[in-house]
């Protein structure tokens, strides 16, 4: 490795980690620093989540929700799998070292990578403050870490396939199942259980009149515990049209109702007819049950890095240093990595360590695609700031008093306060959207989500991120 090559490591490549990585890739220093990506992400294409209740009901369209990664960083990359896929350069199940010099005992054999950037089709395991591990073993060294692993949904919100043929293949089990029920319930009515409902509808319900009842082909009960639909920060107005173009699509929508669970109780997404009650009584007989609550943050393989943290703060304290904060890396309530407005680790002694889109601590409104792309771009121009400064430099000759001061001589970016709102697709052609609590009901809110998504839910906007037009990949 050329000391002047500048290690940046990216994991998770949707909304945030791409933004990042397409910023990073772009950027030209003028001395002869040379800024080497690589990109792990656990996928082998890329999963357009915006869409993807459209297509597990509209399987036409599932396939586009999958796209390549190999345009994202321009032409000078080599792929790394180990997954067995078609589409990967070749396979790798070895332990390995990516242009590390070091003789760490986790690596056994040492791939030089020639070319500039990187992606590795595996899953971060472990971190560490200056390399991390992944699944297959690698251990892949860094100066700077960007950490945008996000979250995961129950399937359909987002498949859990790693591979493009298992998610194409999960979303048609999941359309065959919806075509083989009678009646559906949907359990949660945050964004995705109102997208769902609304789906379904639309295609098997839709009227345009409530009382045409002869064009209900599906029974859909949407049952929240809560008594508005996607979030508490939104008001009666949204939920209130919401409900009523549900009723529009054969949706009964019922609030304030808790499922009593048995704790045994498995979906999955298959037809099973059973009645669930809920804490009050009311029992709910169905063909399909699709649970949608449970949103998951990816942030398991921070445990090494808060284990370090606590031993190194214990330390300390046992030796009266003031030197490094036991701040937790991770909020133990929500698991979202703390994080300051400049994307960095709220913890001090990680200013190299950033955490840009769903996975950080930043409200529950910033929890969208928008944001985690800006998010992204905030990490990068940051890292970018940082190199430019010389900042991995000064802080691999571990000088605390010169890290500290040339980190508060830094201007760095922070990312925008969001506006409080929301815009739900309830099929292709209706939505509700909300901002700043003004609420766009009918069919004015038809018309913005259209704007919003246009006709393919914003696919278009994710293909350019990846460096594709929408002829290529339709
Ligand atoms: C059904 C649905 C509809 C939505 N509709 C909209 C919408 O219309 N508009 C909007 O703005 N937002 C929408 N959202 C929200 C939006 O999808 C998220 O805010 C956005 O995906 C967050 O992006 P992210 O990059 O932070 O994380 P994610 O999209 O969650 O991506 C995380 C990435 O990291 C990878 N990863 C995770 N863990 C690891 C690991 N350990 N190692 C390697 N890789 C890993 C994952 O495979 C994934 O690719 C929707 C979400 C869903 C589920």
């Amino acid at each position: 490795m050329s000391p002047s090559t500048v290690r940046v490591v990216i994991v998770g490549a949707s909304y945030a980690g791409a933004s990042a990585a397409r910023t990073l890739s772009s950027i030209k220093l003028n001395d002869d620093t040379n800024v080497q990506i690589t990109l792990v992400e656990r996928r082998d294409h890329y999963f357009h989540s915006i869409g993807a209740l459209h297509g597990a009901v509209f399987p036409r369209f599932s396939k586009r929700l999958f796209v390549p990664y190999d345009r994202l960083m321009g032409s000078n990359v080599s792929h790394i799998s180990s997954l067995s896929s078609p589409s990967s350069s070749r396979t790798s199940s070895t332990k390995e070292n990516i242009n590390s010099n070091d003789d760490d005992d986790v690596s056994t054999s040492s791939t030089k990578i020639e070319n500039k950037h990187v992606t590795i089709c595996s899953e971060l395991v472990e971190t560490h403050p200056d390399h991390v591990v992944l699944k297959n073993n690698m251990k892949v060294p860094f100066d700077y870490l960007v950490l945008a692993t996000g979250s995961d949904n129950n399937s359909p919100a987002k498949t859990s396939s790693l591979k493009k043929e298992d998610g194409m293949q999960e979303l048609k089990g999941f359309n065959d199942e919806v075509e083989k029920a009678k009646s559906i319930l949907i359990i949660g009515g945050g964004g995705a259980g109102v997208e769902l409902a609304g789906e379904i509808g639309a295609k098997y319900n839709t009227t345009g009149n409530a009382k045409d009842s002869s064009a209900i082909k599906k029974k859909i009960v949407l049952a929240h515990s809560r008594n508005k639909l996607v979030g508490e920060h939104l008001s009666e107005a949204f939920t209130k049209d919401l409900k009523c173009k549900l009723k529009n699509l054969g949706v009964e929508v019922v609030l304030n109702e808790r499922l009593d669970l048995p704790p045994d109780i498995v979906f999955d997404n298959k037809v099973n007819t059973r009645v669930l009650k809920t804490l009050s009584g009311r029992e709910f007989n169905s063909d399909l049950q699709v649970c949608t609550i449970g949103n998951r943050i990816n942030t398991k393989y921070l445990e090494t890095l808060e284990l370090a943290v606590d031993a190194a703060a214990a330390a300390a304290a046992a030796k009266d240093l003031d030197s490094v904060s036991s701040l937790h890396l991770v909020d133990p309530t929500t698991n979202m990595i703390n994080i300051l407005p400049t994307m960095q680790l709220a913890n001090p002694a990680f200013p190299h360590i950033f955490a840009p889109g769903d996975v950080n601590n930043r409200s529950k409104v910033e929890k969208k695609a928008s944001y985690a792309y800006g998010h992204g771009q905030v990490a990068a121009k940051n890292i970018e700031i940082m190199i430019r400064a010389g900042f991995h430099n000064v802080r691999s000759s571990g000088d605390k008093a010169a890290i500290k001061q040339l980190l508060e001589s830094l201007s760095l970016k922070k990312c925008r306060n969001p506006i409080n709102g929301a815009k739900i697709p309830l099929g292709p052609k209706m939505g509700t959207a909300e901002f700043c609590g003004i609420t766009f009901s009918g069919v004015i809110g038809n018309f913005i989500m259209w704007l919003g998504n246009g006709e393919d839910y914003k696919l278009s906007r994710t293909l350019s991120l990846l460096g594709y037009s929408p002829k290529e990949l339709s």
